[in-house]
């Protein structure tokens, strides 16, 4: 049975990816969707494909203003700074948008003006007074990021916009329970303000629809329809904010930063259209018609490309997505992708400039599993697809036919072309066609390696290298299939690797880059014979053992760095629950009721207190680091609930016998406060 296809197709595609917060360094996370991204673009035009590839730095919201807020610059200087980071990285990892523009370029505050103004003629658009969180001592709202509190669906600690650690969903303003600031950790109160909403709602039978038909990977379309189930609610689209685009009509609001954030693809797209000399260029994806447009977006934004986009969109006239496709998520070594705990690789400082080449990189993160899984980073790993996948199996082919042949003929000798080695193309061709269309880029390289094991199969099965020695004539006809399928190879790994094709494709006497004008359907034309070959080498090296260990050393001190920096800190965020004890294990913990007795600042540690507390049968000294929410003098005089057998450890230089058990007290500011059993005398067994 013929599958149907939506590719290759005569339609125009436009490929756009989830923006990255021009707030920090590119990170190996932020590959997970824009290496696939291009390869699938590299691959539609191997399919002859019209297709356009646009992307840019998110500058608004929360993020970028605390983050510049902290370094004492101004936005515009943060954002600057880290768009300018991604737009050199990316085509140093061979990634290559049409266009990369930022949120804050004139034709993206354009752009978004024009859809609100649209929604707001539209009659979509409602005002409703709305209570949000103030913080007295910062002297200022605090939207999104700003806030952190409980969730309300969950119960577990999440930031304002979004349950970060807990069920995922997107937070509406007001919605966050026991709000206390992000950044100070003081309790706030409420403030009524008048907001402005889009009747999200209205749109829920449309979404239903387009979502069930939606192309793309299910992950996206199955979260998005479970949300829907629930029911949802108006969208307040506006902040008080000092930071981003006005509110047409209530200047002193910003709108929030993911109404003009996924804008972006279509001002982004206009970008490009000027940049080729065809301003209106941009219509043929954006106005309703043949255009299609597919979204490339990490598991983390599904609730904005899968809810508020499509109705967005639709409220305004303009065409929606017809595919969207959700990368799984990053883990490093194992462990949950983490900044703050270290697990984290940084694409300049650990990899690129470490030497190591961009191609290996691209091939890992396509390659390595289904689209829509985790993608567990580790550098065994990494050495191991390098090694034994690529310079085994493909490079080893490569280099033995084109060595080979350059030795004893030193051009494409005559011959023809071997069918039953034709079949196997043609195959290969038609299931990465298939994989193309379920946006599988794992089963496009699993094909690409079954031709190299092929080759290597066939080489070794013909011995040229014994045959060269009685018949010269076969030999040639022998190499002759080994080149016409380390043409193909050149051509299936283009979109992986495409500095790797490069270099075989010269070897193989062509232009180098011509290669990425390639077809897949060219791979069943075997090379011109007579066609001089370059002086061969290999295209794909081993990595090396001794940089290996030193990659391995750098994440292990980083953890260990970021575990000692935390010790100490009472987290403010939920850590997932760890391993069950034994009730054994519960039975060694000593928790006593103790008062504190003295408080002091500890000097040049803003969060650490050191205190010294009466457990009963004797005073101690431990450490807190509760330092960024009280005062010494709030603590002194106060009863709390202490682990006492803990062994000794130096914070912040001083030897801690002990330490304050922190939970989270729901009194009315939503505060946190140390246990307190004021009923009790120093020295009671709690436990
Ligand atoms: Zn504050
Ligand atoms: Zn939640």
């Amino acid at each position: 049975m013929t599958k149907l296809r939506n590719y290759p197709t005569k339609d125009p595609v436009l490929v756009t990816c989830g923006l990255p917060y021009a707030s920090g360094q590119m990170h190996i996370g932020h590959l997970r969707t824009y290496v696939p991204a291009d390869v699938f673009v590299r691959l539609l035009k191997k399919l002859q494909v019209d297709v356009t590839f646009v992307s840019g730095s998110d500058t608004h919201g929360t993020p970028i203003l605390t983050i510049s807020e902290s370094l004492g610059i101004s936005p515009k200087e943060l954002y600057t700074k880290y768009h300018n980071h991604y737009l050199e990285t990316f085509p140093k990892l061979n990634i290559n948008f049409d266009n990369y523009g930022t949120t804050d370029d004139k034709e993206n505050v354009d752009r978004t003006l024009q859809i609100v103004k649209e929604w707001q003629k539209n009659d979509y658009i409602y005002a409703k007074d709305l209570e949000t969180p103030y913080c007295d001592s910062c002297g200022r709202s605090l939207p999104d990021r700003f806030v952190r509190g409980t969730c309300p669906h969950c119960s577990v600690d999440a930031r304002g916009d979004e349950c970060d650690q807990g069920c995922g969903r997107y937070l509406e303003p007001g919605e966050i329970l026991n709000p206390r600031c992000a950044i100070c950790g003081s309790p706030t109160r409420p403030v009524t303000r008048t907001h402005y909403y889009f009747k999200l709602s209205e749109f829920e039978g449309f979404l239903k629809d387009y979502l069930t038909n939606v192309d793309g990977t299910k992950n996206a379309k199955n979260f998005a329809l479970g949300w829907i189930k629930e029911g949802l609610n108006d969208w307040c689209i506006t902040r008080d904010l000092e930071w981003g685009i006005p509110y047409p009509g209530d200047e002193d609001l910003t709108i929030y930063v993911w109404v003009d954030a996924p804008i972006h693809y279509i001002s982004s797209t206009e970008q490009w259209a000027k940049k080729i000399k065809k301003p209106k260029e941009w219509e043929k994806y954006w106005k309703p018609g043949n255009g299609r447009i597919v979204n490339y977006i990490g598991l983390d934004i599904v609730h904005h490309h899968c809810i508020f986009f499509p109705a967005m969109l639709k409220a305004s006239g303009y065409n929606l997505a017809s595919a969207i496709v959700a990368s799984g998520m990053v883990k490093i070594e194992g462990h949950n992708f983490s900044r703050g705990r270290g697990y984290v690789v940084w694409v300049i400082e650990d990899y690129l400039d470490r030497g190591l080449d961009p191609d290996y990189l691209r091939y890992y993160i396509a390659a390595y599993t289904s689209q829509t899984k985790d993608l567990d980073f580790s550098w065994d790993t990494f050495a191991e697809k390098v090694n034994n996948e690529l310079v085994a199996t493909l490079g080893n082919f490569l280099y033995r036919a084109v060595h080979f042949t350059h030795k004893h003929f030193g051009e494409v000798p005559k011959g023809k072309f071997d069918s039953k080695l034709k079949k196997e193309l043609e195959t290969a061709i038609d299931t990465i066609t298939d994989a193309v269309n379920e946006y599988e880029l794992k089963k496009v390289a699993d094909e690409v390696l079954r031709i190299a094991a092929v080759g290597n199969e066939y080489f070794q099965s013909q011995q040229p290298w014994k045959l060269v020695k009685e018949d010269k004539k076969k030999t040639g006809e022998v190499l002759y299939n080994a080149l016409a399928l380390s043409k193909a190879l050149a051509i299936f790994i283009e979109p992986f690797l495409p500095s790797a094709a490069e270099t075989i494709w010269g070897q193989l006497g062509n232009d180098p880059t011509s290669v990425h004008e390639t077809l897949l359907k060219d791979a069943l034309i075997p090379p011109a014979i007579g066609v001089k070959l370059s002086k061969p080498a290999p295209v794909i090296s081993k990595i090396d053992e001794e940089l290996l260990a030193e990659l391995k050393q750098i994440i292990s001190d980083r953890v260990t760095t970021a575990s000692a920096a935390q010790s100490g800190e009472v987290e403010l965020k939920l850590a997932p629950i760890k391993d069950t004890i034994t009730f054994d294990d519960f039975q060694k913990i000593d928790l006593r009721a103790g008062k504190i007795l003295k408080c002091e600042k500890v000097k040049g540690k803003d969060r650490l207190l050191k205190i010294e507390v009466d457990i009963g049968t004797e005073k101690r000294t431990m450490v807190t680091g509760l330092g960024h929410l009280y005062k010494p003098e709030e603590l002194e005089g106060l009863t709390g609930l202490f682990l006492v057998n803990l062994e000794p450890k130096k914070i912040g230089g001083i030897e801690s016998h002990g330490m304050i058990l922190a939970v989270e007290r729901a009194d009315k500011e939503g505060a946190w406060v140390p246990v307190k059993l004021d009923e009790l005398p120093p020295g009671s067994k709690a436990a």
